[in-house]
């Protein structure tokens, strides 16, 4: 109705004037509603309608602000067609922006910037409300270019139909941050449980090591990780294990000093090159290999526990997106500390649980064992035996050849034993003194009996050279099988009543406890 009062009055060049100014709107109007349709992701919604705005008004610049009114610091920003190198120019254009915003939304302003650089520079703004909290503010420019109200116009056009999409994608932007920050802090939480449970196994430190590192790649956005251990006597650092690289490439070697992860432990404190492969003190793997994806960043840290230096943590990306920050180092010092941690306790509890002389597993890790899988045979109603042995007449050994000799055919039992059980099932133990204990879980009495014969056999086959001496002993063994209501001790003084019937019956041989 307006619009036909309207071509009503005018003449018929300022009706063709009009029709065009509106059909120029209206396409304008279904672009920017084809762009609100198709991008949903803040980052594309505001480029995209960046590019049209700079192709519409054939100008050079366009930037985009929507800003949080009660938070202000949470924040859009993205500017199209600036020399990155005019920070003045940036700096300014923003600051006009922000500026422009904190004005009641809805306001329009037209905004003439003073020349920055040689040439005069000229930009228009509308500022205007996104939501009840959120307002925005679009801004094109272009130098020694003369804005109208027709251009304010279209502007307004602009932003009247990209409001609803911006608010959108800015609130989904919102959310999906904060999910990601969730997700860290859940990662965190299960890393440091996935550790404290680590701690205190019976597990070797390299795969100890592993396994926090793999845990650790999940905190920082990294896409290799290396553990490099240092051998103080030869002063080299090698790659115990490397995630991400391929193997033969690892091989590398270090002195202290030298590369970045030598540099870091010499230095005794982390390194986070940011250049990576640039990095002076950078060496590559191998110079000699082609197509290998360079470094873009890297962070080293040096694992020093008590003073000493036992290795150093590499991570590092080959993907310009992935990077160490400085924050992200900080995390990984606490990594770093953790494994220091984890290796001191497994190195404690490594000389805790182990016999010195033999290796073997002591009394103490014997004990603990054999009553977690008695509650496992009492809950599942399966079978589990133990074995005592002890070495026939070994005072008399000793006093013959000495306390040396005794104690290399206590090594050598001790071999026996370990090379006779099921790795990774059975548990071998030295009860103390010359006398060694096994449990044998899911096994009977009869079971145990024919594990217990064949070691025995193999000690009364064995002969060890000692000095100018041929070494010879004999072991007696003692089985029982747990039964339903048995305490620990009991079991163990069955076992070693067994024993004592071997003992009694002549030695050398295997005796079954009656239940
Ligand atoms: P039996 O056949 O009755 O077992 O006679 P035995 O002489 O072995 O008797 P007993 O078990 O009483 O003696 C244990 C001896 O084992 C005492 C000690 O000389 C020796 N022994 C214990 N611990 C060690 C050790 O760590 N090294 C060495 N070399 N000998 C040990
Ligand atoms: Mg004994
Ligand atoms: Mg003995």
């Amino acid at each position: 109705m307006d619009l036909t009062r309207k071509l009503a009055d005018v003449s018929r060049t300022e009706k063709s004037l009009f029709l065009k100014k509106k059909l120029r709107e209206l396409r304008l109007v279904y672009q920017v509603d084809h762009i609100t349709d198709r991008y949903k992701n803040l980052v594309s919604l505001s480029s995209a309608t960046l590019k049209l705005a700079r192709k519409f008004f054939k100008c050079e610049v366009s930037a985009i602000l929507v800003t949080d009114r009660v938070a202000r610091h949470r924040q859009f920003y993205l500017a199209l067609g600036l020399d990155e190198s005019d920070k003045d120019t940036s700096f300014r254009l923003k600051e006009l922006m922000h500026k422009s915003v904190t004005f009641e939304a809805g306001e329009e302003i037209v905004n003439r910037l003073q020349p920055v650089t040689a040439k005069p520079t000229d930009y228009i703004l509308v500022a205007f409300p996104v939501s009840e909290q959120l307002c925005g503010c679009l801004l094109v420019g272009n130098r020694e270019k003369t804005w109208d109200e027709e251009d304010l116009h279209y502007l307004r056009a602009i932003v009247s139909q990209i409001d609803n999409g911006l608010e959108h994608a800015f609130l989904k932007q919102k959310y999906q941050r904060s999910r990601t920050r969730a997700d860290r802090e859940t990662r965190k939480l299960s890393f440091v449980y996935e550790i404290s449970l680590s701690l205190g196994k019976d597990e070797d430190f390299s795969s100890l090591c592993r396994r926090i590192l793999e845990s650790a790649m999940q905190l920082v956005d990294v896409n290799r990780c290396s553990f490099m251990s240092y051998n103080r006597e030869k002063d080299e650092l090698k790659t115990e294990f490397a995630i991400g690289i391929p193997f033969t490439r690892s091989q590398i070697t270090f002195k202290l000093g030298e590369g970045l992860a030598g540099t870091a432990l010499k230095e005794g404190r982390p390194i986070l090159a940011s250049r990576g492969g640039k990095d002076v003190r950078f060496i590559p793997y191998d110079n000699n290999i082609e197509n290998i994806p360079s470094v873009v960043n890297m962070a080293c840290l040096p694992l020093i526990v008590e003073g000493s230096p036992l290795g150093v943590l590499n991570f590092s990306s080959t993907e310009p997106d992935y990077a160490v920050t400085n924050d992200e180092l900080a995390a990984l010092e606490v990594v770093t500390q953790l494994i220091g941690l984890a290796w001191q306790k497994q190195r404690l509890y490594q000389i805790s649980i182990k016999d010195e002389l033999t290796g073997m597993y002591s009394f103490r890790f014997f004990k603990t064992r054999l009553q977690e899988e008695m509650h496992r045979a009492s809950r599942y109603e399966s079978a589990l035996s133990i074995v005592m042995f002890d070495i026939d007449f070994f005072k008399k050994f000793n006093d013959k050849y000495g306390h040396m000799a005794g104690n290399l055919v206590l090594r050598e039992f001790a071999t026996i034993l370990n090379d006779s059980v099921r790795f990774g099932v059975d548990i071998a133990a030295r009860f103390g003194g010359e006398e060694f204990a096994l449990i044998l879980p899911g096994t009977s009495g009869e079971g145990a009996f024919v594990v217990a014969e064949r070691i025995r056999q193999a000690v009364e086959k064995t002969t060890l050279s000692f000095e100018a001496h041929s070494l010879h002993v004999t072991v007696s063994g003692g089985v029982r099988q747990f039964a339903a209501g048995m305490t620990l001790e009991e079991f163990i003084k069955s076992a070693d009543a067994a024993l004592y019937e071997a003992k009694e019956s002549g030695r050398n041989r295997t005796k079954v406890a009656s239940a």
